[in-house]
């Protein structure tokens, strides 16, 4: 009897069929503003189709991707170790670089050991995961990233919410749990799409009150805040971040993540992250080049002193203008447009005329508050943001968004 197709049933691909609606949409519309292929990258301008674009959409908060400093180092590396580890660090993927590196970020943000992994999205995935066993807790921000939910979702535990910061809503959340559970709570150092920096020492506070670990995911504060060493070290509290994670691909100029802690917590998740031991590990040069990040930002604090200054005078910029630029404390400045579709619109018009910015909309931040999220680079020039702040008065003015 051979083997014929039968119709009746379900073929996974059907949803599939004519690609993915809303965004099918979007593209007939001309609106579509996701995948955008850039030409040629060169920090703060980005060619698109022939034209010049300036970029405030980046996370290369140090302007450290195109430092010469980073590319030589980054360059040596292929020459002695060629382009690919073809292994996880388990097995045949360890260099004596990674140990290094490791050293350099234990020491950085004040733990004893770090553990460097891929991607920073593999580094909050393999840690969560590996240390939320059946029956524990991760109890995670609202805003916090999606990879630290995936985590959640990939351990044998639960995942419970709180409401962002809110210390009230944390505290309810945790005496809502067993005594005999294990918990763990995660939040962003600094949130990628609203700029505000997480109330450290107040989460540790309620951490301590019911026994609960805390993990602070500094993906955006490495490099920024506390003259690079991040979240835990700009409230002055290293001690009271149990977990501090990280990721290479802002301002340490390269990809590629670490999470840093206690020795024994981090050969417990060396030997149980699966993102660590079933995935190739971090090439060399771009091992090379976080080495290389690290050590201009520690003999140069010239680099997040600029940052500061330019978001500073951004933040200062937009508001003037009339742009709701929400609870921003950094250098990820959000401009809070609203619905949706205006959203759109606004993004495209900005970019048609030369400023590059990323739009956010719901699911990834609540309906009714979609915005265009702005970050901005040390090597940012003044003329680059004065241009960029003339561009978003103009087209908003235009969009009757500001008057
Ligand atoms: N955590 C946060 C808060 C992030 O914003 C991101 C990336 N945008 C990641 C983790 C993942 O980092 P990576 O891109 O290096 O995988």
């Amino acid at each position: 009897m051979g083997i014929t197709e039968n119709t009746q049933k379900v073929d996974i691909f059907a949803k599939a069929r004519g690609g993915f609606a809303r965004a099918r949409e979007a593209e007939k519309m001309g609106i579509y503003p996701f995948f955008i292929p850039f030409d040629e990258a060169e920090g703060t301008i980005f060619y698109h189709e022939g034209r010049e674009v300036i970029m405030l959409g980046s996370n290369n908060y140090l302007g450290l991707t195109t430092h010469p400093r980073v590319r030589e180092a980054a360059e040596r590396a292929v020459r002695e170790h060629g382009t690919s580890c073809t292994g996880s660090r388990f097995m045949n993927g360890t260099l004596t670089l990674h140990l290094e590196l490791e050293r350099r970020l234990a020491s950085f943000v004040g733990k004893e050991k770090a553990l460097v992994f891929s991607t920073g999205y593999q580094t909050n995935l393999g840690t969560v995961s590996a240390l939320v066993s059946r029956g524990d807790y991760a109890v995670a921000d609202k805003e916090a990233h999606a990879c630290i939910v995936d985590g959640a979702l990939l351990s044998f535990g639960e995942l419970k919410r709180f409401k962002h910061s809110d210390m009230e809503d944390l505290d309810r959340v945790l005496d809502s749990l067993p005594d005999e559970a294990g918990k763990l709570v995660i939040v962003d150092g600094v949130y990628s799409m609203g700029g505000d920096i997480a109330p450290v020492p107040d989460l540790a506070r309620v951490c301590r009150k019911h026994n609960a670990r805390l993990m602070v995911d500094d993906a955006h504060s490495i490099g920024v805040l506390a003259e690079g060493r991040g979240t835990a070290a700009h409230f002055g509290i290293p001690e009271e971040v149990d977990l501090i994670t990280g990721t290479f691909s802002k301002s340490f100029a390269s990809i590629g993540g670490f999470v840093a802690g206690d020795e024994d917590i981090m050969h417990y998740v060396q030997h149980n992250a699966r993102s660590l031991i079933f995935s190739a590990s971090l090439p060399a040069p771009n091992v090379a080049a976080v080495l290389a990040a690290l050590d201009i930002i520690e003999e140069d604090p010239a680099y997040v002193r600029r940052v500061w200054d330019n978001a500073n005078y951004m933040r200062k910029g937009l508001a003037e203008l009339g742009f709701d630029v929400g609870n921003s404390q950094t250098p990820v400045i959000p401009v809070i447009i609203g619905e949706d579709m205006r959203t759109i619109f606004f993004w495209k018009a900005l970019f048609e005329a030369g400023v590059y910015t990323n739009p956010v909309v719901p699911p990834a931040v609540p309906p009714n508050m979609a915005l265009l999220r702005t970050s901005y680079i040390a090597t940012h020039t003044t003329e680059q943001l004065d241009r960029a702040l003339e561009i978003f008065a103009t087209v908003g003015r235009q969009m009757g968004l500001i008057q």
